[in-house]
């Protein structure tokens, strides 16, 4: 049976992907119980369509947030420090686009101050905003340098990511306890050796060695 949901009946219309309605979300839900062999009118099921649309509102909340808006109070009198500012170990939960499910790590986040600095929470926000979207690890890492790079036009800004995989670790090749890093060096982290590796030096032996997928 081919069920055409009204949005998908709209999007076929030729206006884009347009969002589902709650009800069309949860029945989605129902829909892959059943495909994995339940019964969703199980008694312990009955509910479990509205938590999983509910759980989905929590990980996606990224797409409801504006990460240069995060970045736009920013603070000048800094009496000239021009060193480098770094946010180390801030947890990323993610989940990945390919498979849809988590992505777990740290996120380690530089920047050299040109004539501002951002709250140090903004970081961690602008990290937050982005990893709460279907992602790949890439893609996460240049889009929190780019965005912190666009709108604080700082000297230069370093974005290094280690993380575990679910899609590795639980399915696949189940290799758990490997993990990916990325990293993304713009501005002098880029173009100055020492720059680069005064950070790295900062972030050495932290960085997770098993990622706690
Ligand atoms: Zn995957």
């Amino acid at each position: 049976m081919n069920i055409i949901t009204p949005a998908a009946a709209l999007a076929k219309a030729g206006g884009g992907p347009v969002k589902p309605s709650r009800e069309e979300a949860e029945a989605a839900i129902r829909t892959l119980l059943l495909w994995a062999g339940e019964d969703p009118a199980r008694e312990g099921l009955l509910d479990t369509p509205a938590r999983v649309v509910r759980s989905y509102e929590e990980f996606f909340r990224g797409y409801s947030e504006d990460p240069v808006a995060l970045l736009a109070r920013t603070f000048e009198e800094i009496d000239g420090y021009d060193e480098m500012v770094v946010l180390r170990d801030i947890r990323i939960e993610s989940h990945c686009e390919h498979h849809m499910v988590p992505i777990i790590g740290r996120a380690h986040v530089a920047y050299l101050p040109g004539t501002r600095v951002v709250g140090i929470s903004k970081l961690a926000r602008v990290v937050d905003a982005y990893a709460h979207r279907f992602q790949i690890q890439e893609k996460l890492t240049a889009q929190i340098a780019n965005t912190i790079n666009d709108v604080l036009q700082p000297r230069g800004v370093a974005v290094v990511i280690e993380a575990g995989h679910q899609c590795m670790s639980t399915r696949g090749v189940h290799k758990p306890g490997s993990s990916m890093v990325t990293s993304r060096m713009l501005g002098a982290f880029r173009d100055n050796s020492d720059t680069r590796k005064e950070f790295l030096a900062m972030i050495a032996g932290r960085s997770c060695t098993a990622v706690d997928v």
